[in-house]
């Protein structure tokens, strides 16, 4: 097996990575770091959790190491490296990383995110960064408020690139690239290669290796298991395995922000443990969020896609997908939360009937079929009834999955997370799109949690008492799609 220093990397390099506790390459770093070293342009296929970061950031820290110096002047330290990434979250973590690399040669790093106070990143830019990781957004905000230069950069890696395509980042990129040296070394990593994708690497990349490491499918070490469940009864069928499995730490994926929020707080009344993020969430709140999640005083950790992607939590055991991705592509990149690394970990998903369209369209991604385990209790033709009619009064124009599934005004994240990064002077944590109309607030998500157990037990000597009995299994029969706008 080739080791770290096989690959040539220099020895206060190889220092942090033994302090960082790996042992040996993964194989996306054994295939990329050579290349990238020589300063080869590469194009990965690579999702998250494969170990893509160190295989970047490695060999564009080796390829610094002439540059690197302690000097106070600012001048000393232009920006040398840039690397793009499409959320706030992946940024900050690939920072982390980053530095963790160079923890033991004077290279500077720095993460730059909207969502946050702009004139906050300035006085850290003055001082001088070699390495500067950035959503595409706020980097702009840098360029035109003059508070970066883009000059000196030799390697720009982007990262998640098909993430950013779906934030709808294209224009920011290719304004971007204009900003940089030709001469540079290009490195771009996307788990999914879209047409989009592929003409963008052909206007960036220059004669660039194609390196694939698993893509599109899922890290083996992942295990896979559907539970078919009636809509109505996912909760407490989460509620269930986090009880009975004693998961401790397990990322939960819904469809919709304000499902996110509300399957949260439902959590907590039941007593357990959790949080919230979705792109509704300020900066601070997201990450006030996660730390408490990688720190174990949150057990269930709630999101959307958009907020979860890219986050990389130590070793996490469980995924949860509490409503099927409607894309399939989002489903590889959620699961791929877990398993990293070469760690153990297990992907549930909780597929309600008018779901199996979108399991399908997962499975043929894959290649193959998910084991489906029916949990006792939890059959997927049987409803909860009685919680379903407790709710009714005050929701009866709607359908029961438009209950647990209604989406807010806004149908997606990126209109909202775009101006919060272009904002220039943003105040910080504002949350720019998020003034509501009352109309939009769904009365649910206030209303005190209804525990279904005793509904059911309460009313179930008696059938007789749960009232329009064939008015609720006639909206069975006929249910309404659910058509959750995601984020
Ligand atoms: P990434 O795919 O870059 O997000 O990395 C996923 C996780 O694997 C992170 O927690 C890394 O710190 C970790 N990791 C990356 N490379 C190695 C390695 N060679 N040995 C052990 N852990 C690693």
């Amino acid at each position: 097996m080739t080791t770290f220093a096989e690959l040539g990397l220099a020895p206060d390099i190889l220092r942090a990575l033994d302090d960082m506790g790996y042992a040996t390459p993964t194989p996306i770093q054994e295939q990329v770091i050579p290349l990238a070293m020589q300063g080869g342009d590469i194009l990965g296929a690579a999702q998250t959790g494969t170990g893509k970061t160190a295989a970047f950031a490695l060999p564009l820290i080796q390829r610094l190491l002439p540059f690197a110096n302690t000097g106070t002047s600012p001048a000393k330290h232009p920006i040398r490296a840039l690397i793009l990434t499409p959320t706030r979250e992946l940024a900050i973590q690939v920072e982390e990383s980053v530095k963790a690399y160079c923890k033991h040669v004077p290279i500077r790093s720095l993460v730059v995110f909207g969502g946050v106070n702009i004139n906050t990143q300035i006085p850290f830019l003055k001082a001088g960064v070699e390495i500067l990781v950035a959503t595409p957004g706020r980097l702009l905000d840098h360029v035109q408020n003059k508070t970066l230069m883009l000059n000196q950069v030799n390697t720009l890696v982007l990262d998640e690139a098909d993430r950013m395509l779906d934030m709808g980042f294209m224009p920011d990129l290719k304004r971007i690239v204009e900003l940089l040296p030709a001469q540079r070394v290009n490195m771009m990593f996307s788990a999914t290669f879209p047409e989009e994708i592929r003409k963008l690497a052909d206007k960036i990349l220059n004669n660039a290796t194609f390196i694939e490491v698993a893509r599109n499918e899922t890290a083996v070490t992942v295990t896979q298991v559907v539970h078919p469940v009636h809509h109505e009864r996912k909760r407490q069928l989460l509620v269930h395995l986090v009880k009975t499995r004693d998961l401790s730490q397990v990322l939960v994926f819904t469809g919709t922000k304000l499902g996110c929020n509300r399957l949260a707080n439902e959590l907590n009344k039941l007593g357990i443990h959790a949080d919230a993020i979705h792109g509704d969430k300020t900066q601070q709140e997201r990450i006030k969020a996660l730390d408490a999640f990688k720190a174990g005083s949150i057990r269930v950790l709630v999101a959307t896609d958009v907020a979860a992607r890219g986050l990389d939590i130590e070793a996490l055991p469980f995924v949860i997908n509490y409503d099927l991705p409607h894309n399939a592509e989002d489903y590889v990149h959620r699961i791929g939360r877990t398993g990293r690394a070469g760690a153990k970990g297990e992907a549930i998903s909780l597929v309600s009937e008018s779901e199996t369209r979108y399991l399908k369209d997962i499975e043929k991604l894959l290649g193959r079929s998910i084991d489906a385990v029916i949990v006792p209790n939890f059959e997927p033709g049987v409803a909860d009834v009685p919680a379903f009619q407790s709710r009714e009064p005050r929701q009866s124009s709607r359908s029961p999955e438009r209950l647990t599934e209604q989406p807010t005004q806004r149908p997606t994240e990126r209109p909202a997370e775009r101006p919060t990064e272009r904002a220039p002077n943003a105040p910080a944590e504002r949350r720019p799109q998020r003034a509501k109309p009352a109309a939009a607030r769904d009365a649910l998500f206030d209303a005190p949690y209804v525990q279904r157990e005793s509904a059911i037990a309460a009313l179930a000597p008696d059938s007789a008492q749960r009232g329009p009995k064939r008015q609720v299994a006639a909206l069975f029969r006929t249910p309404v799609k659910p058509e959750p706008t995601k984020e």
